[in-house]
């Protein structure tokens, strides 16, 4: 049913209480787009994220006033929270202090060496956990001077520099690290060439990938063919627009490769000219709730009886339409025949019901 993959081993880092690598799930992450500074926006979405299945979220430290605001953030947010920093190493020790559970660093913007180290040994005395994020979009003048352009090598390069760095000089391992460029096979690339030469753990995923669907796809393509190679240890999906989005999209990706799954499983059909019931209106209500339920189930939405039983017949619970009437199926039986106008009603009803009987679908995501 799925492919079978067998994960790179990595060392195990601890990003607050949640584990990245070993033998840790592949976590899911994402950053608020709220100003750091409002708290009550940014826990409300730091909330709605972790209610989407979030398990790691990281908060945009710009200035002295968001690293002010980050003690409060951290005290209130249910996850570990990662402080993104770039350009200044003052806000990094700030940061730290203020109990961040790790700090995402971008070398290429970190000129002053000597800050930098302080920075890290800083880490190293409260443990925060370190993300070495190389971005091919600011790499380092020296690394671009020999490659001329921002090319995989060329970040695998860096990549490299920073973890014999601070392994080295600042003996310290909680680390991982990420090779991210706004072109998918160019981030591929790196993730294969530097995981044949380190074991830290990785963040995986596409920068800059754009809106909902083209950066859905971009995402995706990467995010897949390194998962499908064992490659990625934490993941975040990048989109423009709502951050829950990138959440889902993550699930969607690791159930569809049967690495990882945590809200229901939704088989529909596109619809045709034999559909007589409006099935685009269910399927979004049901794709809606099924948000919010944590259950490794698979429902079925289907318009008609063309290959709506066989699915219906195949998911735990399923629908098949007709003429304003749906007839729905739980473990491969029919359960009733109801009207369009109760149909969604009584479907929610035979998922409860089948829930009570399984409750070993039900997901406790922190797990
Ligand atoms: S299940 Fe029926 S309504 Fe849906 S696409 Fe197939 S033929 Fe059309």
């Amino acid at each position: 049913m799925y492919p079978k993959i067998k994960r790179r081993p990595t060392r195990k880092v601890w990003v607050g209480n949640v584990s990245v690598g070993g033998d840790s799930p592949i976590r899911v992450q994402s950053m608020t787009n709220t100003s750091t500074t409002d708290l009550s926006a940014t826990l409300s979405q730091i909330q709605k994220l972790v209610e989407a299945g979030c398990e790691i979220v990281r908060v945009a430290i710009p200035d002295e006033k968001a690293v002010n605001a980050l003690k409060d953030v951290v005290k209130e947010s249910p996850i570990p929270v990662i402080a993104d920093l770039h350009f200044a190493t003052s806000l990094g020790e700030k940061a730290v202090k203020a109990g961040c559970a790790g700090i995402r660093i971008n070398p290429g913007t970190f000129k002053n060496k000597a800050n930098l180290e302080r920075l890290l040994k800083v880490c190293k005395d409260y443990n925060c956990c370190v993300r070495i994020g190389i971005n091919a979009g600011s790499l380092e003048p020296e690394i671009l001077k020999k490659y001329k352009t921002p090319s995989y090598r060329a970040m695998v390069e860096s990549a490299l520099r920073w973890v014999e760095y601070v392994v080295e000089k600042i003996d310290y391992y909680n680390l991982k690290v990420s090779l991210k460029s706004s072109n998918w096979w160019e981030t591929v690339k790196a993730y294969l060439a530097f995981s044949k030469k380190s074991d830290f753990p990785l963040h995986v995923g596409v920068t800059e990938a754009g809106g909902l669907i083209p950066g859905t796809i971009k995402n995706t393509m990467a995010i897949s063919y390194l998962l499908l190679r064992g490659i990625g240890d934490t993941l975040r999906v990048s989109l423009t627009g709502d951050p829950t989005e990138e959440v889902y999209v993550a699930y969607e990706i690791l159930r569809n490769l049967g690495l990882r799954a945590l809200h229901p499983e939704i088989i529909a059909c596109p619809t045709c000219g034999r559909c007589e019931i409006d099935l685009s209106s269910l399927y979004q209500k049901v794709e809606t709730w099924a948000k919010k339920v944590k259950a490794d189930i698979k429902l079925a939405v289907m318009g008609c009886v063309v290959n709506g039983p066989g699915e219906a017949k195949m998911a735990d619970v399923g629908i098949a339409g007709g003429k304003g009437v749906g007839v729905i199926f739980r473990e491969g039986k029919i359960v009733k025949k109801v009207p369009e106008k109760t149909l969604l009603d009584e479907f929610f009803k035979e998922v409860e019901a089948f829930l009570q009987a399984h409750p070993e679908r039900v997901i406790n995501p922190r797990q």
